[in-house]
């Protein structure tokens, strides 16, 4: 089929092209040590977990569930303007290096992971985890608007500069949002609502629809970048 092997040629040369491009939407940088993005077209969205690794546990509820739910509420958000792109669709395990090769796929895109946190019992509120110069005002929006709407928060972690695989290894702006604490019984309580659910999805919805419109404009100064290594199954986790 020539013009399949055309159309996969082209493909080639242009994510090639990408990959050396210093500045614009579909730019590749494994530092992350540029601006945010603006006007990005595809959001990827990582429900954590799944499948064998059912992440946290408490007050009945699952990680792994709670958080392909979310995943699913904001893809709903966010499509039509956006193209969305389901890391997982329903239970099974992906091993978290394969999801950074999945998000490697996509060019002017972001990455979001959705989880659900795991603490003492006196710990609650949403947490927002990035690395890189480019994710930053991603991270900042997203917080800023799940702390707005979060009953419980006794922490004051909020946004966590932080390298993990999803923080730092893709090749696209990457976030990981922290929605909530399972282990604290108020938290927990609101979890398991829909309502709740709905509402977290549109306030994360809501900040990456400001960020591919507005860029960084108003999140105040970028942190400087970091150089430091891809991160490792074998890194400590702190
Ligand atoms: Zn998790």
């Amino acid at each position: 089929m020539p013009l399949l092997r055309h159309v996969f040629g082209l493909c080639l040369l242009l994510t090639l092209v990408s990959c050396q491009s210093p500045i614009g939407g579909g730019s590749h940088s494994t530092y992350g040590d540029r601006p945010g993005p603006k006007g990005f077209t595809t959001v990827i969205v990582d429900a954590g977990h799944g499948g064998k690794d059912s992440g946290a546990r408490s007050h009945g509820l699952e990680e792994k569930k709670l958080a392909l739910d979310i995943a699913r509420r904001v893809q709903k958000d966010l499509a039509g303007p956006f193209k969305v792109v389901l890391m997982r669709n329903s239970d099974y395990f992906v091993e978290l290096d394969e999801r950074v090769r999945v998000a490697n796929r996509y060019g002017n895109a972001v990455l979001v992971s959705i989880h659900l946190n795991y603490g003492n019992r006196r710990r609650a509120g949403p947490e927002t985890y990035y690395w890189r110069t480019d994710s930053y005002a991603m991270a900042k929006r997203v917080q800023q608007n799940l702390s707005r709407m979060a009953p419980y928060q006794s922490s004051n972690a909020g946004l966590v500069r932080r390298r993990l695989r999803l923080t730092r290894n893709p090749s696209i702006p990457c976030i990981l949002v922290e929605c909530g604490y399972l282990t604290h019984s108020g938290e927990s309580r609101q979890l398991s609502r829909s309502q709740y659910r709905e509402d977290l999805a549109w306030a994360i919805s809501r900040a990456i629809r400001d960020q591919a419109h507005e860029g960084d404009a108003g999140m105040g100064t970028l942190p400087r970048p970091i150089y430091a290594p891809p991160s490792k199954a074998t890194d400590a986790r702190s």
